[in-house]
């Protein structure tokens, strides 16, 4: 290792050993892909508070190599490895309604990492991810990385986060594993430059050959969702692009699906408003499965349900309107637990969001962290009467 990259490792280590002293009672944990970046992060922060061995929390679902789980095997005497699981997998959210992977805050990472990150945190206790602490393998060799801080909030799970090794470039992060640390790589990295998941949204032929050989199915059910929904549906010939970015070619097999921009056409009518004088407000709800009172216990005492038609009074519209806007666009996905670690959670065995013992407070009536607000395909919304 040269003089400079030396040094470089040595004054991170001596950050790390600063901010664990800080954050070492706010269950601290290092978010672990099983990715040269992150093994960089754990190898340095177990440096740094030696003979401490902070958490390495790995997310494993089922869009990953199985491969990546074997490999994790083989660090478990080096690093004090947990892992958890999303709620709900990739097709099982298709299934629910949710769009593909688009580059516009894409959904993968707070819903297939993300969600289980979350029921981790609240087994230990904590009453929201902000009295966490997340140890982040952002490089400089990402795409991203300046638009990272080395101390931020991560904002998809509203997580405090340090990025140690912004400052690093991939070569130096492979030449610290290899000299100072001889830790092999992922073995994916053979045949790779990352350790995508097997369908990664993110374009790279090496990866898109990798996969269709080794799982033909799951690529097969992925393209052909997506087919579904932009050509089958028509949806493709109702955009203004020109005809050239119009073609399965470009959409599918050159993966200009990622740029696709949610257009007018995919809002359908969910409800339609209608007001009632004095302090009244009605919604006409277009179909009663999408029907799901638990959405409304926030505001209990202050609503009435008459067949499809669900009425409030006393309650501002705004927050009216956000939540019939959730409830017909819920999936059930159980990731809004961000906001309430007290009242809502998972239910693994029904595959649902449980809301109990709400104080009413309020505080998460707003759809800043509704996937299916965001990400529902066929997006339902009010229009008024
Ligand atoms: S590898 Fe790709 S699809 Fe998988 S979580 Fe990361 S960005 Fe999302
Ligand atoms: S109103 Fe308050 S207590 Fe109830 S679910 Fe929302 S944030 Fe939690
Ligand atoms: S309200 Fe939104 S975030 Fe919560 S479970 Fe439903 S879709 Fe998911």
């Amino acid at each position: 290792m040269d003089k400079p990259l030396e040094s470089k490792v040595d004054e991170t280590v001596i950050e790390l050993k600063k901010a664990w002293k800080i954050v070492r009672d706010r269950n601290p944990f290092v978010a672990f892909s099983t990715g040269k970046d992150s093994l960089l992060v754990s190898s340095l922060l177990y440096e740094a508070v030696a003979p401490e061995r902070p958490i390495c929390l790995y997310s494993h679902h089922p869009f990953e190599f199985q491969c990546n789980l074997d490999y994790l095997e083989t660090l478990r005497e080096r690093f004090d490895i947990q892992i958890v699981e999303p709620f709900l997998g990739y097709f099982e959210l298709m299934d629910r309604g949710i769009g593909f992977l688009t580059l516009k805050d894409p959904w993968c990472v707070p819903m297939l990492v993300g969600t289980g990150v979350l029921e981790w945190f609240q087994r230990q206790g904590v009453v929201s991810p902000q009295h966490c602490f997340m140890f982040r393998g952002m490089s400089g060799g990402e795409f991203s990385h300046k638009w990272h801080a080395k101390i931020e909030v991560y904002d998809r799970l509203n997580l405090p986060t340090m990025n140690p090794i912004l400052g690093f470039k991939t070569d130096e992060i492979l030449e610290v594993l290899r000299d100072r640390y001889r830790i092999p790589l992922n073995p994916i990295y053979e045949h790779m430059s990352r350790t995508y998941c097997i369908c990664c949204y993110t374009s790279d032929q090496r990866r898109q050959a990798y996969s269709e050989k080794h799982h033909p199915d799951v690529c097969r059910k992925y393209y052909g969702q997506i087919e579904g929904m932009l050509f089958d549906s028509g949806l493709i010939q109702k955009t203004s692009v020109d005809e050239k970015y119009k073609t399965k070619e470009e959409k599918l097999e050159r993966h200009g699906f990622v740029h696709w921009n949610r257009i007018k056409e995919q809002s359908v009518v969910g409800a339609v408003k209608q007001r009632m004088p004095p302090n009244g407000l009605c919604y006409h709800i277009r179909d009663e499965t999408w029907i799901d009172t638990k959405r409304l216990l926030p505001v209990d005492g202050c609503w009435t349900r008459e067949g499809r038609k669900i009425i409030f009074w006393n309650v501002a519209e705004e927050k009216c309107d956000c939540l019939i806007k959730r409830m017909l666009n819920c999936l059930d996905c159980g990731f809004c637990m961000v906001q309430c670690f007290n009242a809502r959670h998972f239910n693994r065995e029904k595959k649902k969001l449980e809301l109990t013992n709400c104080l009413q407070c309020g505080q998460c009536i707003n759809l800043k962290f509704c996937m299916g607000w965001k990400h529902r395909f066929w997006r339902r919304t009010i229009v008024e009467k």
